[in-house]
């Protein structure tokens, strides 16, 4: 994605929290962001909000949650963070895994919070996982976290734009990105400035500079 540089750009219309992509990470930063008290917009390239996400199984693994505890379970954020280290091999920034780590069980009770019906996946142990630590919804699939994921942020009055796809990130000469263009269905072009953008448009698995 292109970055304009303008520091005299100027937008007519501002939304504090812009997110680009309407996956699982957009959706549950907007749920974030509306919950902290900003106003958000999600701008989604399809139809409707899908991405990878819909094409998963929808298999969270999260430690120490409270519906490992209620089945029993013993788990804990360095046990999952020993656990994906192990599977990539020590290839991970362990910082980064620790950090992800020790909030999936929290993120999980939050969303489940917020009406994602989450349930334990029980009755087998997912491949390189020492503990049943797989939250999914019922369906247990991606599809349907999705659907349930779009259905808490029309819940939380949060504004999601499909057939909308980032074409431009606008950025000043101190690199501060202070919009995006946009394109409706491939056709008319239109602009949002925003406080901060959030880039939840996936694409970056197996990038080697991340
Ligand atoms: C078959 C399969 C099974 C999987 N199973 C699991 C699993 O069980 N558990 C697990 O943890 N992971 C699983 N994964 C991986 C997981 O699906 C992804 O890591 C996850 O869905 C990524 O979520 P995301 O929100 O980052 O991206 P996505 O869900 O792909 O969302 C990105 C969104 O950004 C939109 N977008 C892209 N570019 C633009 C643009 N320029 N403008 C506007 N919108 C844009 C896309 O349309 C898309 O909707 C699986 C993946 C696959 C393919």
């Amino acid at each position: 994605m292109p970055v304009a540089y303008d520091d005299a750009k100027r937008f007519d219309l501002a939304i504090p929290v812009v997110i680009i992509g309407g996956g699982a990470c957009g959706l549950v930063s907007a749920l974030a962001a509306k919950n902290a008290g900003a106003e958000v917009l999600v701008l989604e390239r399809d139809r409707i909000p899908s991405g990878s996400t819909a094409l998963s199984s929808g298999f969270i693994p999260a430690a120490y949650t409270r519906f490992q505890r209620a089945a029993g379970v013993v788990d804990s954020p360095g046990q999952l963070a020993a656990d994906v280290m192990r599977k990539n091999n020590g290839e991970a920034d362990p910082r980064m895994v620790d950090t992800i780590c020790s909030a999936s069980g929290r993120a999980i009770e939050w969303l489940a919070d917020r009406g994602i019906p989450f349930v334990l996946v029980e009755g087998f142990l997912y491949p390189g996982h020492s503990a049943l630590r797989m939250h999914a919804v019922p369906e247990k699939t991606g599809r349907a976290l999705m659907a349930a994921l779009t259905e808490a942020c029309s819940r939380a009055g949060i504004d999601i734009l499909c057939e909308a796809q980032v074409t431009t990130l606008h950025a000043d000469s101190k690199h501060r990105l202070r919009g995006v263009s946009f394109s409706r269905r491939g056709q008319t072009v239109e602009e949002v400035g925003c406080g901060a953008l959030v880039l939840a448009c996936s694409g970056l698995a197996a990038t080697p500079r991340w």
